[in-house]
């Protein structure tokens, strides 16, 4: 017996329930290298069809070009595939080192550690910096991951309303007595787009002591006027404390995380980070490619300027075709629908015009507000974009949405 009927049952029932409540998600299988020209097989079996992807996290165009390509070809010669060890027993090789270093300088910290994801560095973070005596005061839409770190750690937890900085300011007095506060948030939140409000959250560390910690997943590389990320964008390079972020997005999109920070805080992580000691170094092509990626966002804005050019022109359109759009500047465009079996129901239709784009709903979002996100890249061509828009209109059209704002879609289709 592999495990017993109730279990099976269970489990069964559960998927079951996924299916009913109209939640089940779907892979598509994508035949070709990432970019904003894709094909996909989907459903399973169907013959491949063309697409432009409108929601990958490749917000440099970084994912498939060429030179990082051929940095990574390179570096399977000179370094290997695989290290077969964690960091610290015989798995760091003069790349690893480097690329720390080379992430230490964009990102204007003291010091770097490599993780195989951000998912890793944030499981690691909390455990090793906080102890009983302190407390983590999160925003409270924070990324899973960062839920999930703080969880391994023994301090106590607490949270803010989102970007509400009064509250904040109102937990950190409230915590006043504990050896160390931290305050933790996203730089951009992956949902809305939204920007968390960093100078502030500084002033406010500055004025009670506490740490501050941002993971920018959804920001190195292209927010702030050269790409370093959310403090640039809020001016405050050099007092975050620490910074979780990931290769797996902007910079190269392969895999790879790290914590960038006060060059103490980073030297404990390599002492006693346990998804550092416990889990494979991150792969020599990774490491290289990821190099080659620094110098290309080092050397020039281009791609990020592109991104914000791409960015600024897709929300005017999109606004002005009468979409009910989350502002803000972040290429995270959510469109917001409101309704989950709408939000699929117009991601099929825009996928069989071309455009492939996915419905976000519960318990990726909270419950009646399903959208549409779309992500802008530096991959994507105005005809692109072009493209998108007009298949967004006509599928609008379609659903009778345009030009309606969030009553009024709610009314129609219900949360
Ligand atoms: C994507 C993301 C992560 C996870 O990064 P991985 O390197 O894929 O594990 C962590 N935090 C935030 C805010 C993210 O957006």
């Amino acid at each position: 017996m592999v495990y017993g009927t109730a279990a099976r049952e269970f489990y069964q029932n559960e998927l079951v329930g996924i299916r009913n409540d109209g939640l089940f998600k779907e892979e598509r299988y994508i035949v070709t290298p990432q970019g904003a020209d894709i094909e996909v097989e989907f459903p399973e079996g169907a013959p491949v069809k063309k697409v432009i992807n409108m929601c990958a996290n490749n917000y440099l165009g970084l994912s498939s070009h060429p030179d990082v390509v051929k940095a990574a070809h390179d570096g399977l010669k000179a370094k290997g595939y695989g290290m077969s060890s964690v960091r610290f027993i015989c798995g760091t090789q003069d790349a690893h080192r480097e690329l720390e270093r080379k992430l230490t300088a964009f990102l204007g910290t003291e010091d770097t550690l490599l993780f195989a994801s951000c998912m890793d560095a944030n499981a690691a973070v909390f455990e090793v910096t906080l102890g009983p005596e302190d407390v983590v005061i999160a925003d409270r839409l924070v990324h899973a991951s960062v839920i999930d770190g703080i969880k391994l750690c023994d301090a106590q937890y607490d949270s803010y309303k989102h970007m509400d900085m009064k509250h904040l300011e109102k937990k950190l007095q409230q915590f006043a007595d504990k050896r160390f506060r931290m305050v933790a948030t996203d730089g951009v939140f992956s949902m809305d787009g939204d920007i968390a409000p960093l100078d502030e959250i500084c002033e406010l560390a500055d004025k009670y002591d506490a740490m501050v910690l941002v993971d920018d997943s959804h920001a190195s590389g292209f927010m702030g006027k050269t790409g370093r990320g959310t403090h640039e964008h809020c001016g405050v390079v050099g007092r975050v404390d620490v910074i979780t972020t990931t290769m797996g997005k902007a910079l190269g999109g392969a895999s790879g995380g790290c914590i960038s920070g006060r060059a103490e805080l980073v030297e404990l992580c390599r002492q006693r980070a346990r998804p550092y000691l416990f889990s494979n170094t991150v792969a020599p092509v990774v490491v290289t490619a990821s190099l080659k990626v620094m110098d290309i966002i080092s050397e020039t804005t281009e791609r990020r300027d592109k991104l914000e050019q791409n960015t600024l022109y897709f929300r005017e359109q999109m606004t002005a075709a009468g979409f009910d759009i989350r502002p803000g500047v972040h290429p995270i465009v959510p469109i917001m629908l409101y309704n989950a079996q709408l939000a699929q129901d117009v991601a099929r239709d825009l996928y069989e015009e071309g455009i492939y784009v996915i419905g976000f709903f519960f318990p990726v979002v909270p419950k009646g507000q399903a959208r549409i996100r779309v992500q802008l890249s530096a991959a994507h061509e105005k005809e692109h974009i072009d493209k998108a828009i007009a298949a967004f209109k006509k599928i609008g059209e379609k659903y009778g949405i345009l030009g309606l704002g969030k009553k009024e879609i709610i009314d129609k289709y219900g949360m």
